[in-house]
Order: C-alpha cells, then sequence, then structure tokens
C-alpha cells in the first residue's frame, strides 16, 4: 500500500493544482464576459505564462509516479483510485507536449479567439482563416506527441467522450439521419404554428427581471452562482460552491435567452449536485461532455420546453409583458417554443433540427482532420453541406461558419456530443417520468424534485463512473438511440397533427 508520505504529498499537489485551475478560470470568464478587449495582449501573455505553470505542476515527474502507484493499488480508497487514474490519464496527454509549444500554443488559442470575434463582428471569414488553420495545425502536431495507435480524429472524440469514437458516431448520426430528414420534411409541409408573438420588441431590462425569477425558479441559487452575460453562453466552475454561467439577451427574441439559461443552468446543477465527500478532487466534475450536454439539455429542452413548466411560468412571463404577451395562452406560448423551422444557428435551433447542426459540423471535422476538407473555402463547404441536410441557404458567415466559438481554440470532437447528450437527456427523462410525477412538479412551482431525482441518480456519481455505467445506473439498461428517435416522433407527431 501507498505511504503515508505519498499521500500527503498528493494532496499538496492537488492543492497547488487546484489554486492554478481556479485562477485561470476566473480569468477566461472575465475573458469572455466582462474583461475590455484593449487589455487583451498583455493578459493573454501573462494566461500562457500561468498555464505554463499549470503545466509544470500537471506533469511533475514525482506527481506522475505517485498518480501512477495510486491508480494501481488496490489496497486505498476505491474513490482516491479512481481520480489518480483520471489524474493520471490527464497529465499523460499533457506531458508529451514540450512546454515551450504547450504555452505558445495557449496564447495562440486566445488570439485565434478575438480573431474569431473580430472576423464574426465583420461577417468576414478571411479574417478568422488564417488562425483556423494554425490551430489545426497546433492540435495535430499536440495529439501526434501522444504517438497514440488511435487516429487523431478518434482521439479528440475519445478525450470528450471517453469510448466513442468515428465508426461509433458515424452509427450514431446515420441513425438520426434516417429517422429526422423525413420527419422534418413532413413537419415542413405541415400547416406551421404561430410563433410571431416570440418575435416583437422585448426590453431587455424587462426580460432581466423575469430572468431573477427563472432563476429562483430552477434553484439556481446566489450563494453558489453567478449570472453574466456574453457573446456565446456557457458554464463555468471556477472552485467549489463557485460557478459562472452566463447568457444573451435578444430585444426581438424572448424565448432565446429563458432557454439558454434554462439551459446552462442544468450544466451548473450538474456540478453543484456532485456528493460532497468529491469536494476539490477530479470526481466532482461531469464525467463527459456528452454528459453534461445531457444534463444541460435535459433542463432545456425535456423540461424547459414542457407544457407543465409554462403552467407555472407562463403567467409570470405575461406580467413582465402585458403589451406583447396578453392575448397569448400558455398553452400557445408552449407550441411557439416548439416550433421546428430550418434554421441557420444552432443556438438558436429548435430540439428537431437541432442534431442535423452538430451532424455538419461532425463531417467537417472528419474532413479536416482526413485531409479532404480544407480551411480555405469552408465557408462555402459549410454553405454547402446546410442546404444539403438543412435545405437552408446560408446569407454570410457570421451566421454560418463564424456562428460558433469551439473551433476558435481547437475544441475539436467537442460537438458530436451536444447531438449524443441530446439523445442521452431522452433516455433519463423517460426513467424520471416513470418514477416521480414530473409534470406536476413543474406546474406547481417545485422544480427542486427534478432536481433531487437528478441528483440521486446522476449527477452525486460526479466521475466516479464513466457515462455508460452511470446511463445503466439510472435507467437500468444501456444507452439507446431509438428512445429518443421515438420521443422526437412522437412530440412532433402530436405538435403538428403528422399523419
Ligand atoms: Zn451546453
Amino acid at each position: 500500500m501507498i505511504s503515508e508520505e505519498k499521500i500527503q504529498k498528493y494532496n499538496d499537489w492537488l492543492f497547488r493544482k487546484s489554486a492554478y485551475d481556479m485562477a485561470l478560470s476566473i480569468i477566461m470568464t472575465d475573458k469572455m464576459t466582462v474583461a475590455p478587449i484593449g487589455g487583451s495582449a498583455y493578459r493573454d501573455a501573462r494566461t500562457a505564462y500561468l498555464s505554463g505553470e499549470l503545466f509544470s505542476i500537471v506533469t511533475d515527474p514525482e506527481i506522475l509516479e505517485i498518480l501512477r502507484e495510486m491508480k494501481d493499488d488496490n489496497d486505498i480508497d476505491p474513490d482516491l483510485k479512481r481520480a489518480a487514474y483520471l489524474y493520471y490519464k490527464d497529465a499523460m496527454a499533457t506531458v508529451c507536449i514540450p512546454k515551450e509549444e504547450f504555452v505558445s500554443a495557449q496564447e495562440i488559442f486566445s488570439k485565434s479567439y478575438d480573431a474569431w470575434l473580430e472576423a464574426k463582428t465583420k461577417n468576414d471569414y478571411s479574417i478568422f482563416e488564417p488562425w483556423l488553420k494554425k490551430v489545426i495545425e497546433i492540435r495535430k502536431q499536440q495529439y501526434e506527441y501522444r504517438k497514440s495507435d488511435m487516429d487523431l480524429y478518434d482521439q479528440m472524440l475519445d478525450d470528450y467522450e471517453p469510448g466513442m469514437n468515428r465508426e461509433k458516431y458515424d452509427v450514431f448520426f446515420n441513425a438520426l439521419k434516417e429517422r429526422l430528414v423525413p420527419l422534418i420534411e413532413k413537419v415542413c409541409a405541415a400547416e406551421q404554428i404561430d410563433d410571431s408573438f416570440l418575435y416583437q420588441e422585448y426590453d431587455i431590462e424587462e426580460q432581466k427581471r423575469f430572468s431573477n425569477e427563472l432563476l429562483k425558479y430552477l434553484h439556481f441559487d446566489a450563494d453558489w452562482g453567478y449570472q453574466n452575460e456574453t457573446e456565446h453562453p456557457f458554464t463555468n466552475w471556477v472552485c467549489e460552491n463557485d460557478c459562472r454561467t452566463t447568457t444573451k439577451y435578444l430585444l426581438n427574441n424572448v424565448a432565446s435567452a429563458i432557454l439558454s439559461t434554462v439551459h446552462e443552468v442544468g450544466h451548473a446543477t450538474y456540478e453543484h449536485d456532485c456528493d460532497d465527500k468529491y469536494d476539490g478532487m477530479i470526481l466532482s466534475e461531469g464525467i463527459s461532455s456528452g454528459m453534461h450536454e445531457s444534463q444541460s439539455r435535459l433542463f432545456e429542452n425535456y423540461l424547459g420546453r414542457s407544457y407543465a413548466f409554462w403552467e407555472y411560468l407562463f403567467p409570470i412571463l405575461q406580467k413582465h409583458f402585458p403589451a406583447q404577451l396578453g392575448n397569448v395562452t400558455a398553452k400557445q406560448f408552449t407550441d411557439a417554443v416548439n416550433v421546428s423551422r430550418r434554421s441557420l444557428v444552432r443556438t438558436e435551433a429548435d430540439e428537431l433540427t437541432y442534431p442535423l447542426h452538430i451532424l455538419v459540423r461532425y463531417e467537417i471535422e472528419k474532413g479536416l482532420f482526413d485531409g479532404s476538407i480544407s480551411t480555405e473555402g469552408l465557408d462555402e463547404t459549410w454553405n454547402a453541406l446546410y442546404e444539403k441536410y438543412l435545405g437552408i441557404k446560408v446569407p454570410g458567415a457570421r451566421e454560418g461558419i463564424l456562428q460558433d466559438v469551439h473551433w476558435s481554440d481547437g475544441s475539436f470532437g467537442y460537438f458530436p456530443t451536444y447531438a449524443l447528450g441530446s439523445a442521452f437527456s431522452a433516455q433519463f427523462t423517460a426513467k424520471m417520468r416513470e418514477e416521480i410525477d414530473v409534470d406536476e412538479a413543474l406546474r406547481s412551482g417545485h422544480f427542486e424534485i427534478c432536481i433531487e431525482w437528478l441528483k440521486e441518480h446522476i449527477h452525486k456519481y460526479g466521475c466516479r463512473y464513466d457515462a455508460d455505467d452511470i446511463m445503466k445506473i439510472a435507467t437500468g439498461r444501456e444507452f439507446d438511440v431509438n428512445v429518443y428517435l421515438d420521443y422526437l416522433e412522437e412530440k412532433y407527431t402530436k405538435l403538428y397533427h403528422l399523419k
């Protein structure tokens, strides 16, 4: 069994590492919300330096040896053993990269983010293209250092969703294509639902006042969470009991900020509700991107777009916007937030067409890494795929290739987990609905009943177990994409009175 002295060293290391993690997390959140752009160059250089310090901590050879010993030690506490395994795995992916290259990459990713933002603002892909090219080259190089037998893009997919690869995603996306493309065609041909009232002018300050009530309903508590605004909503954990979430208000779309808030609070609640005994260690984080997204999508789509949810909240929203919504019913409002139509922007997409937005990104990523697609003219490739799968013409790069932040810092392999997560949540929700009266909880203002179920069956485990094990623990069966597809088919057949 491992010595007390080594365990002490491990604990000291964990404390040091978490201090840097915390600092970098708050700097990142700040950069993406309120930090003035003028300070970018100064900040980015120092942020990169801090990343380098963290790199040295994570890859400390003495610690790597201790972690290796701990992960193979059957006599230590199983939680500790699991944590050591996960830290070791992360460290091995980092230690192979030369430190100078790691640090300079962090700085390039920061600059690339700024270039993306400028390109998006100016609706000009050519500003971002050279940066995207550079970022891809860096990522390729970083993965090559691992000297893995696995294909490069498969490694990226596995990093975000352990166990997933192109072969499995191809099967998943083919199932989606097969059943969703014809369903979307039927929905488009059906009589359309009036949702025009969502797109009137909604004063942003008034939207914020409603949002405060929404956050209360969702039990997003100021004791552990803070909401800010950003270009591209995200949630970030700074440290235990300090979660930063974000949203984006649009003057002419009342549902956008609401649903993005519900989504992000799903992410926030997941990690907040991990078992307290995992505090301060990796086990208190979400297990995978897909699992994280399953919790945010569960909040957003399976609860936040349900009639019961709006039975409680719509009268409150109506009070904030009597002129816009005075003559609308909760039922009409719910139907409106579920309208499906072919659209350009992923984050604004409805539940039914959403996975096809992901399919486009998955095909592009595969192509970028197998060499069949180049960054030059990628805006055109993007537009062609949108026409192919979503039947829609992209008017410009802002609504096209530049709409998402992810590729600016080299987060390749991440997008597919969005579609996978949506599918996971169908199965979780089906089980939750078997066991508790979800609608009654929502309509009576007791959202915490759903939170409790999720905590007990999913959240409390953090990353103590792999995603597929948590799926089995929570639902009693393996993941099955058909649960998701059946759900969508049933929901949209009813909503659009399809035959
Ligand atoms: Zn999300």
